[in-house]
């Protein structure tokens, strides 16, 4: 079968390995001009992490990553009032835990895809369904039939928005938002740590990156930022919200003002009825994107990506009983994810001094080799089993919805 996927982040050029693999064919249209380059950092583990070994990628992202050894929070003067050595953590994950830019987890999975026609500066304008296929129109004029069509574009999705509906149906804010940045030859480094300042309702961390980059990540409570000036810029707006905080943040936020990529966003959740409609399919954040607070939304992307792959071929392109299948394998999980994301936006932005100081006791637990151990266990935990698509593993039969 034909699958046109739109977007290639990180579950769009994992589906098309996956079905490659399985011998389908794939093409990817991805709105950017060119793969992407720096960005966010994201921590990945878990089944995305054994997805990636699966898929031969692990050489590059440890070539490319970083094994963090510390987490750091400090005050406003620099002295660290929390803190905590993730390396027995690693070491409790048996060392498959590593941090990378989103952008070099992505470029990896691509090399992987050689040979999947990748169509980059292209988007979709319209949808269509014809009985056994489904028709898009592409931003350059070009048309294409395909069996599936597949909206791996994010969580502001152009799929999603074309034939599910408008955003804000199914897009529900977490009530913060996210500004993440890298800045060149910043002085201080502390390198393979986390180092971080709260104060209620605003966080501000670095992390020193390859190359002499440092990227910086700013979260804050929505009602800190919302209210500006009419057509306030994202920059103004994040000097007006973190402007008045100590530490090193007059330093950051001076370095933001010559920065080209800038990442700055709400930080939301995404939750539809449905992850497919007739022959269009959701994966990744623009089916249900759970959020940074999730730490994990790159494996899911990837864990959706290959189920969905596995699915359309265990039903031999009967496409409706494979996306019902996919979405029944998966929700669940992905339910659950969403769910503790939330119980996470204290983390970053307490809301009042108590709430840091809850915060910053738990990070000093957490620390503690037993509470430490069992905990990590609980939170990292998948309750999910690769199914294995390759070598035909029995399938459990599975209650599909009717
Ligand atoms: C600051 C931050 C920190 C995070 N930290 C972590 C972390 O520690 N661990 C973790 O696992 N996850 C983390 N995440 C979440 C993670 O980045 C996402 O969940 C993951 O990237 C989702 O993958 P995706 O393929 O669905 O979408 P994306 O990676 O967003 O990729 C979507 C792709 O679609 C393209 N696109 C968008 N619109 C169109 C269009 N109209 N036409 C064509 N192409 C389009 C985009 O350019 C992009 O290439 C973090 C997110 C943020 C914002």
């Amino acid at each position: 079968m034909r699958v046109a996927i739109v977007g290639a982040g990180i579950g769009g050029p994992t589906l098309a390995y996956w079905l490659r693999r399985l011998g389908h064919e794939a093409v990817l249209f991805e709105k950017a001009p060119a793969p992407r380059t720096g960005g966010y950092l994201i921590d990945f583990w878990g089944l995305g992490y054994d997805l990636a070994e699966r898929m031969g990628i692990l050489p590059a992202l440890t070539e490319r990553g970083y094994l963090m050894q510390r987490l750091r929070m400090v005050d406003a003067n620099g002295r660290e009032e929390a803190g905590m050595n993730v390396v027995p953590l690693r070491r409790q994950l048996r060392g498959r835990f590593i941090s990378i830019a989103r952008a070099d987890l992505a470029s990896a999975i691509l090399r992987a895809c050689d040979g999947v026609q990748t169509h980059y500066g292209v988007s979709v304008d319209a949808v269509t369904e014809d009985h056994d296929r489904v028709r898009i129109a592409l931003t350059n004029g070009v048309r294409e039939t395909v069996d599936l069509l597949v909206g791996a574009d994010g969580l502001h999705s152009k799929v999603r928005e074309l034939v599910f509906g408008p955003e804000e149906r199914f897009e529900t804010s977490l009530g913060c938002y996210v500004a993440a940045f890298r800045l060149r030859d910043y002085p201080r480094r502390d390198e393979l740590t986390y180092v971080s300042h709260t104060i209620p309702k605003r966080h501000v961390s670095r992390v020193a990156l390859h190359g002499g980059e440092t990227l910086v990540l700013l979260v804050c409570r929505s009602e800190v930022l919302e209210g500006g000036p009419p057509r306030e810029s994202p920059k103004a707006a994040l000097r007006r919200a973190f402007g008045d905080m100590k530490w090193e943040v007059p330093a950051l936020l001076e370095g933001m003002n010559d920065v080209d990529d800038l990442y700055f966003d709400r930080v939301s959740q995404v939750h539809l009825p449905h992850w497919y409609s007739g022959r269009t399919a959701l994966l990744g954040d623009a089916a249900a994107c759970a959020s940074l607070l999730a730490g994990e939304g790159t494996g899911l992307a990837m864990i959706e990506a290959y189920v969905l792959a596995g699915e359309l071929n265990r039903f031999s392109g009967d496409v409706p009983r494979a996306l019902a299948s996919y979405e029944a394998r998966l929700r669940p999980t992905v339910k659950a994810k969403q769910k503790a994301a939330v119980r996470f936006r204290g983390f970053f932005a307490p809301r009042t001094a108590i709430g840091l100081a809850v915060r910053d006791l738990a990070v000093n637990t957490f620390a503690l080799p037993f509470v430490g151990k069992r905990l990590v266990t609980r939170a990292v935990r998948d309750e999910l089993a690769l199914p294995d698509y390759e070598h035909g593993e029995s399938m459990q039969e599975l209650h599909l919805p009717a």
